[in-house]
Order: structure tokens, then C-alpha cells, then sequence
């Protein structure tokens, strides 16, 4: 008896201590974290799943939901990626990687570190997106990644860097948007670059305590002339053609990569040619391997396991990026380890990960490249035509996706997969192209394929949540959403699917039914996907409000919810049953008004030449056809194009640097003029339109 009340307190007292004590976010933690209490990794779990076990919000309260705290964060602009919740603490990254550490009960800052991205990147701007997908937690570090390459470890109580680590050349036109992932004491980091630069995409994995390099696997083979790095290579440079390796051939890993514990693998989702036309890629065909793929390698030494190719001969930037969930699954009667994986494509692919074996690949969306995917051959038959043979194509999905980076979930209680996904044609147009005397841009956007150089109409695309039955392969239900961007999603064991909306309203929906039951007005569009974890035993759902990432560059389709450049505010949100504080103010919707100088004479010739121009180098921040989306100023309406002086000033003298326009000292006056002429064209255009 004696000895049982000793137990008994010796539990209490040690039920007190682990309240008390950190959690220690490691490999089995990461794989299986616990009652909810925590959001530690990206995907929540290292499985990628984006489920909650928590139930306290659920279908019958979910109601009652309110403002928790709201942190607004001036001087933000992109906040598109996921925060990490631990022992009470949100860690998140912002805008050129700013990273935060706020105190979940209050919503006060703890700390903040700038890795000053502006400064390191210089020329590099060019290129770059200011945003980012969001930290890893490991062993009280928390790892960040910066768009101009650095991947940097801080002490997650402090915000003090440990190390920090170049993980590209700075020569090249490589850019990180990622999020970090960790195991087994390593963390693993890929990049972007393929519209860019001659890119060949890698990933690496280095030491979490030092920051040494521990093992690099090259997606695309390099010239065979100068040497394999590995017999994958070897194996690869068989399915290519042509001098491939003088345009880089591509396959950047810039987002989809995840740990699978159970079969110490690392699985990388790989990125589209570089260049995506395959006719100047890889002239005689071929598979291209390993592009628009899921590869499986060893966790420990980095070596190639197996693979499976989504889109064998990619030409349509249709990568394999997109997250890869781990589950557990009944197929065919059988219990099955498997990957779960919905791409731009369009097909939803169940991969059994012990082999890489297809078991099953269906449309979840309009996809007119490809008839079906034959599961004999694991290859897709391709729709004649498809492929501008001819030299144009109209073809389902566009290249941003059936489904882009916006992480899908998938709740083990429903069985379906929450999948954000975009209806969109994509136009490609090869005329006029030379496949030989094509050349890699360096530090500009050039596909090998033209791409549309006009503003993109608001109606051009359809947006909806959609929920899958893996099992069975069919859309269980949709809800139409406003286009374009179309956030990342939660699901939890109250039975809730959480996601924003591209016109500022945040969404519960009955995960069985998709009733929608719950819904806010957050003041600003939002593109990352929610969390949720508790706090003193209560459940709080955090989100991060910030318009941004690539789709905003299609003008007039992203720009017509009117999210303008720097006009609304930038926050971070939690919400718990009954919060009871309002939301903080925002302007309403506001759009550019284009200004028509009288003494402007605009000249057609001039104007064709910097159209050109502008859609290799000006159109990713400023938007299609002269259109802002929201990431940058909306030229029609900038005094400064109208004046020579003082668009030089801007453009050649950098005297926008701090904000993140890039300086081009080699542009000409004539250059200069030919954007200007166009600018004040595409605003007279639109004023017409009024
Ligand atoms: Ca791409």
C-alpha cells in the first residue's frame, strides 16, 4: 500500500516534470507527435499528413470559433509558408526568410532573426521570390533556409545563429523557397532555378550540429565526358539525348522532399527540364530521367533506392514538387505502405514505398496531355498533339498545376486526401524558336517555349478544394473556391478541414461532407495552410495572412481580389473557441489606377522591344501584361516609368534595393525607353478598357 502511494506520487511528480520539461522533437517524436499538443514539423508529422489528432474545435463547436490574438507584422509582404507550434512557442519565417519566435498564450514576440537576404543576394534579386515555406525544429534547433542559398541553424530558445552553410554556387541561378527537413541528425535542402539558368538540380544533406555536408544526389545526369557522380547517373544518361547537360537538364527540388522513418528513406519530389521544352532539352526524346519524379534514397549515405517517373520527357513544367504524404492504406484488399502524391499533371498517384511499385494513377482534375496513366507500363499515354509537335499546344493543366505547392492533407479517420487544386489551360508556342541556337537564360526567365506575354483574364482559371478517396480513386466533394492561388489545407480529428482563401476568408468544412460550417474575414488574401496545437489545454488553430509566391504574376488573375502591393496588412492569427477579441482592421480591396500622362507619345516599335524585355526580366514581380498580382508596385500607375531620370535612378541605380527591386547596370537608355513605352501602353490599354 505504502509502496503504491510512493508510485503513485512518483508518477504525479514525474507527469509534472514532463509538463514542464521541453519536448524533445526528434526522429521518433517528429514521426509520431504525440496528443497534438505540438505542431513541430512542416507536415506536422515527418509523414507529411497535415492531420491533427486534436478534437476539442470539431464539427459540433466549431461555430464558436474567434480571434485567440492577432499579430500584425508591418513591413511583411509574402507569408506563405507553414509556422511550427513547440512547447507553446510559434516559430515562423517571413518575408526573405525574417524569422519570429512568438509566444502562442499572447502572441508577444520572443525573439527575431534577419539573415539580411537583401545584402547577400545582391545581383541575385533577379531571380528571386522574397518567400519561403518555413523553418524545421530538431533537437532545440530551429533551421531556416534563405532565398539567396544559406541554410542556417538557430538556437530555438534565442534566435542565435550556429552555423550557417552556402548550399549553392552563387554564380549560378539557384534559389531556395523550401522548407528544411530533418532526420537522423541530418537536415536535407534542395533549390530552385530551372526557368533561370542552365540549372541541374541536387539535393543535400548535412550534419544538424555542424552544418558539414554529409551526402549531395544529382536529379540529372552531368556530361558524361566529365565522369558519373554515381551508377544512378550512369543509368540516367541513358534515358537522355543531345548535349543536355549544356542546359543543365533540370529536375530542382524546391519543395516536395519527406522522410520516411520505416524504410530509412529520403523521397524527393523532382523538378521540370531545364528548359522545359524537350526539343531543345533532349532533342531525340527520352525519358529524362530523373525528372517529374518521386526517388527514393538511402536516408544514411544518400544513394539512389528507386524511383517513379510521373511525366517521362516532361515539356510542360510539370515537376513532381508537390508534398508527398506518407500512409497507411488498404489496397486491393492489402495493407499497404504507401505514398500518396498529387503533382501538376493532374494524376493522383498511390506508390507502394517499399519498391517504388505504381499501384494506382487517376485524374483529379481536367488533364487533356494524357489519355490515362497504364498501370501495366506505369507510363502515361500521351494525347497526339500535346507535346506542340506542331508548334502550339492548348493543353489541361497550365504550368502552374493541377495542384502546385500548397500542401494537400489527409485524414486517417475520413480516408480522403484535401487536395487545393486549380483548372487552368496552359498555351505553349515553340514557333519561331531554334532548338540548336536556343540558349540557357543566366539570371532571366526563359522557358525555351513562349509562355504568353499578355495580362491573364480574372476568368482564365478555376480554383476548388476537392476531396479525394484515395482508395477508391474518386472526388468524394468539391467546393468551388475563388481563383487563383488556392491555399494549403489542415484536417483534424474533430473532424474539421481548415483552409484561407485566395479573397481573404478563412474556412472550416465538415471533413466528411464538406459542409462548410465556420468562416472569417481575415482582411488580406491568404496563400500558406494553417496549424493547430494546444496551449495550457487549449486547442488553437494558427494561421499566417499574406498574399504571395509565383501565381502571382498572372496580372490580372491573381490582381482582381485587390491584395495591392504593400496596402494590407500582413498577420499572423490564432483562433480558439469563443476568442472573443475582433479582428484588426484592413482597407478594403483596392486596385491600380493606371495614369496617362498627355505628353507621352507611345511608339509601337519601342514598345515591342521592351514587351521582350520585360517578360524575361521585369514580369515575375510585376505582373503579366503590366498587371500587379501583389508582389510588387503596379507600373501603370508609378510616376517614376514616365520620367527617363527617374526610372534609372530606380532601375540602373538600385535606389529600390532595400525594398528588393534588383539593380541592372548593363540596361541601356534605349532599353529603358523601350519598358517605358510599353508600361504607358499597357496603362493607356487598360484605362481604355474603363
Ligand atoms: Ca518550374
Amino acid at each position: 500500500m505504502k509502496f503504491g502511494i510512493l508510485l503513485g506520487a512518483a508518477l504525479l511528480a514525474s507527469a509534472a516534470f514532463t509538463q514542464a520539461a521541453e519536448t524533445v522533437v526528434d526522429d521518433p517524436y517528429l514521426r509520431n507527435p504525440g496528443d497534438g499538443s505540438n505542431w513541430p514539423g512542416h507536415g506536422r508529422d515527418s509523414g507529411e499528413q497535415r492531420y491533427s489528432p486534436l478534437a476539442q474545435i470539431n464539427t459540433d463547436n466549431v461555430a464558436r470559433l474567434g480571434v485567440n490574438w492577432a499579430l500584425d507584422l508591418p513591413g511583411e509582404r509574402a507569408l506563405i509558408g507553414t509556422p511550427l507550434a513547440v512547447d507553446g512557442v510559434i516559430y515562423f519565417t517571413g518575408t526573405y526568410s525574417r524569422t519570429r519566435a512568438v509566444d502562442a498564450r499572447s502572441g508577444k514576440v520572443l525573439w527575431e532573426y534577419d539573415p539580411k537576404t537583401i545584402e547577400h543576394a545582391g545581383d541575385r534579386l533577379r531571380i528571386m521570390w522574397e518567400t519561403n515555406r518555413g523553418p524545421a525544429y530538431y533537437k532545440g534547433k530551429l533551421i531556416i533556409t534563405t532565398v539567396d542559398g544559406r541554410l542556417i541553424a538557430l538556437d530555438a530558445k534565442n534566435g542565435k545563429m550556429l552555423w550557417e552553410t552556402m548550399t549553392i554556387d552563387p554564380r549560378r541561378a539557384y534559389y531556395i523557397t523550401g522548407a528544411p527537413k530533418v532526420f537522423r541528425d541530418k537536415v536535407i535542402i534542395g533549390n530552385g532555378g530551372t526557368e533561370h539558368e542552365a540549372a541541374r538540380g541536387y539535393v543535400t544533406a548535412y550534419d544538424v550540429n555542424t552544418g558539414k555536408q554529409a551526402w549531395r544526389f544529382y536529379v540529372v545526369p552531368g556530361n558524361p565526358a566529365d565522369g558519373f557522380e554515381d551508377k544512378a547517373q550512369e543509368m540516367a544518361a541513358k534515358t537522355w539525348t543531345g548535349e543536355w547537360w549544356k542546359h543543365g537538364g533540370g529536375g530542382n527540388v524546391w519543395n516536395g522532399i519527406t522522410y520516411d522513418a520505416e524504410f530509412n528513406q529520403v523521397l524527393i519530389g523532382t523538378g521540370n527540364g531545364s528548359p522545359w521544352n524537350q526539343k531543345i532539352r533532349s532533342p531525340g526524346g527520352g525519358d529524362n530521367l530523373f525528372l517529374c519524379s518521386i526517388v527514393a534514397l538511402d536516408a544514411d549515405s544518400g544513394e539512389y533506392k528507386w524511383h517513379y517517373q510521373t511525366t517521362p520527357g516532361e515539356t510542360w513544367d510539370y515537376n513532381s514538387s508537390m508534398d508527398i504524404i506518407l500512409a497507411d492504406i488498404k489496397y486491393g484488399g492489402q495493407p499497404i505502405k504507401a505514398l500518396l502524391h498529387a503533382p501538376k499533371n493532374g494524376f493522383f498517384y498511390i506508390i507502394n514505398r517499399a519498391n517504388g511499385e505504381l499501384l494506382s494513377a487517376e485524374k483529379f482534375g481536367k488533364v487533356t496531355w494524357a489519355e490515362k496513366v497504364d498501370l501495366k507500363t506505369g507510363r502515361p499515354v500521351e494525347v497526339k498533339g500535346a507535346r506542340y509537335e506542331s508548334g502550339e499546344a492548348l493543353v489541361w493543366p497550365s504550368p502552374i498545376g493541377a495542384h502546385s505547392w500548397h500542401p494537400m492533407s489527409y485524414n486517417p479517420n475520413t480516408g480522403l486526401v484535401y487536395i487545393p487544386t486549380i483548372e487552368m489551360a496552359g498555351v505553349f508556342n515553340d514557333k519561331g524558336i531554334d532548338p540548336v541556337k536556343w540558349q540557357s537564360p543566366h539570371f532571366s526567365i526563359d522557358p525555351g517555349v513562349h509562355f504568353g506575354t499578355d495580362d491573364v483574364p480574372g476568368n482564365w482559371s478555376k480554383a476548388a478544394l476537392i476531396a479525394w478517396d484515395p482508395v477508391n480513386q474518386k472526388k468524394v466533394w468539391e467546393k468551388t473556391l475563388p481563383p487563383n492561388w488556392n491555399p494549403g489545407t489542415m484536417t483534424t480529428a474533430g473532424n474539421l478541414v481548415f483552409e484561407g482563401r485566395a479573397d481573404g476568408v478563412f474556412v472550416a468544412y465538415n471533413a466528411t461532407t464538406g459542409d462548410e460550417l465556420w468562416k472569417i474575414n481575415v482582411g488580406s488574401g491568404i496563400t500558406a495552410a494553417p496549424i493547430t496545437y494546444s496551449v495550457d489545454g487549449k486547442q488553437q488553430v494558427a494561421l499566417m495572412v499574406g498574399w504571395g509566391g509565383a501565381a502571382l504574376l498572372t496580372g490580372t488573375l491573381a490582381g482582381q481580389h485587390g491584395w495591392k502591393y504593400k496596402v494590407h496588412p500582413r498577420r499572423l492569427i490564432t483562433f480558439s473557441l469563443d476568442g472573443k477579441l475582433p479582428m484588426p482592421p484592413s482597407p478594403p480591396p483596392a486596385f491600380a489606377q493606371p495614369i496617362d500622362p498627355p505628353t507621352f507619345k507611345v511608339d509601337d516599335q519601342l514598345a515591342a522591344a521592351g514587351q521582350a524585355l520585360y517578360t524575361s526580366t521585369c514580369v515575375q514581380c510585376h505582373g503579366s501584361g503590366v498587371v500587379s498580382g501583389g508582389t510588387a508596385p503596379d507600373l501603370r500607375e508609378s510616376p517614376i516609368p514616365t520620367s527617363l531620370e527617374a526610372f534609372k535612378s530606380v532601375v540602373v541605380g538600385g535606389a529600390r534595393l532595400a525594398n528588393g527591386m534588383p539593380q541592372y547596370r548593363e540596361l541601356s537608355d534605349a532599353q529603358l525607353d523601350g519598358l517605358m513605352h510599353y508600361i504607358r501602353k499597357q496603362a493607356r490599354a487598360s484605362l481604355a478598357k474603363k
